[in-house]
């Protein structure tokens, strides 16, 4: 790699704040070369191995610990504590090329940098810091454990509990879809200390793995982003010294739905990148595949074809870049991040859907990458929020635009 995220930060420093924003017009020079040193770096280290990741369920260990070295996983970590100091936009246009490189691989990277890394960021004391942040920024893995098997959606239904015993904390429960969880060496997890108190009994603890009484569930065998690892983590009387809570008692869940907002950017570049994957995968068939005595991309259904796969995700792109700077500029981009990612999953099924159509009986089988891109895809239209929960928090937030 010619250079690193550092180095454009010094570029950032040089000319200035302004340079961060984009405009609908272009790109600053600075966000152009991130993103051409991730596509690079995704076309080199991660589009040759996909298929195999996928096929084997491999996590590419190696490439994440090259990412980690390039700061690409933190990239919008204080530089303070080890990180890039980049903005969120620099987020989406990294996570969107890992991406469309590998599907799987984008997760690991978004979840790590929104939902562990710049969480600890925001929300950890300085003590905190050292000891979970600054060692993860280099390619050390950390999860983010919200859900639970009776608590998705419904967060406030959450059952692992949290009881004080004087300087510490005793966890009990599973959490569950841990992303990572098999490789991270840290997690926030989020338990109770009072049922009763519905979210507002919701806190959020840094728990060091491994220790004594924390256990991992088995891998989860999933329709698609297979690079990823994904399990429970199950906790029998893990002893957290109370240092490790994070924010206030009873302030998990703010924490987790601000640090949802950009979570949902990540998600959503995620989408875009494997989207793009599969736009360019349907163009070069097309150009390739002969019927009727000329290549298909003569054929006028399929120009339509790609011309509704380029115009939605042009069109989620923006969206998503808006929702990006919305998260950097703005107190709150709630709005913004859930409208980016129910447009880009959305887009993402639309677009690899078609894909595999444009392939024909090509698209159906595993010697391509069609129908990999459509199982990754499908992923980002269920976490992070759901697409029924975005369209109520939309929805709510629209309703009070209005003053309702
Ligand atoms: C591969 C993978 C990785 C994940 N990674 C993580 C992670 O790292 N950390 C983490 O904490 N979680 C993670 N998750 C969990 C993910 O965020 C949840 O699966 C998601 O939020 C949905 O919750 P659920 O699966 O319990 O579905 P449910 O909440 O049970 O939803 C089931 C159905 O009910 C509908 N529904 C529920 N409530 C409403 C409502 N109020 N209005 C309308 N419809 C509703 C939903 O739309 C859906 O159709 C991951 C999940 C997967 C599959």
């Amino acid at each position: 790699m010619a250079f690193t995220l550092r180095r454009s930060s010094s570029f950032l420093s040089k000319y200035g704040q302004q340079v961060r924003f984009f405009s609908l017009h272009k790109l600053s020079e600075e966000h152009i070369l991130l993103q051409k040193m991730c596509r690079d770096f995704a076309e080199t280290e991660l589009k040759p191995i996909a298929a195999d990741l996928d096929k084997h369920k491999k996590f590419p260990i190696e490439q994440i610990q090259k990412m980690g070295d390039l700061g690409l996983m933190s990239i919008n970590v204080s530089e303070k504590y080890g990180g890039a100091g980049q903005d969120y936009l620099s987020l989406a246009l990294a996570v969107e090329e890992i991406s469309r490189g590998c599907g799987g691989t984008g997760v690991t990277v978004s979840v790590h940098n929104c939902l562990y890394a710049k969480l600890v960021d925001v929300f950890g004391t300085e003590a905190q810091k050292e000891q979970f942040l600054r060692p993860f920024t280099k390619g050390t893995i950390g999860c983010f454990a919200l859900s639970e098997p009776g608590a998705g959606s419904d967060v406030g239904a959450m059952s692992t509990t949290a009881k004080k015993d004087g300087d510490f904390y005793i966890l009990n429960g599973t959490k569950s879809w841990v992303t990572s969880g098999s490789y991270g060496k840290a997690a926030v997890i989020f338990a109770t200390v009072d049922r009763s108190l519905k979210h507002k009994g919701i806190t959020a603890f840094l728990v060091p793995i491994p220790i004594p009484g924390l256990s991992l569930g088995r891998e989860e065998d999933k329709m698609g982003i297979r690079a990823s690892s994904t399990c429970n983590i199950i906790l029998e009387d893990v002893r957290i010294p109370v240092e490790n809570l994070l924010g206030t008692v009873g302030g998990g869940f703010k924490i987790a739905m601000a640090q949802l907002d950009g979570a949902r950017v990540g998600i959503a570049a995620q989408a875009l990148g494997i989207a793009q994957a599969a736009l360019e995968c349907a163009i070069s068939y097309a150009n390739q595949r002969q019927a009727f005595g000329q290549p298909i991309i003569k054929l006028q259904a399929i120009k339509i074809k790609l011309a509704e796969m380029a115009t939605r995700l042009e069109a989620a792109r923006l969206m998503v870049w808006r929702s990006a700077v919305a998260k950097d500029t703005e107190t709150r981009s709630t709005k913004e991040s859930s409208m980016g990612k129910l447009l880009a999953s959305e887009t993402a099924t639309f677009v690899t859907h078609q894909c595999i159509q444009i392939l024909g009986g090509m698209g159906y089988v595993t010697d391509m990458p069609a129908e990999r891109h459509y199982r990754d895809a499908r992923i980002t239209e269920i976490y992070g929020g759901i697409s029924d929960i975005q369209k109520l928090v939309i929805g709510d937030l629209v309703n009070k635009e209005y003053g309702y």
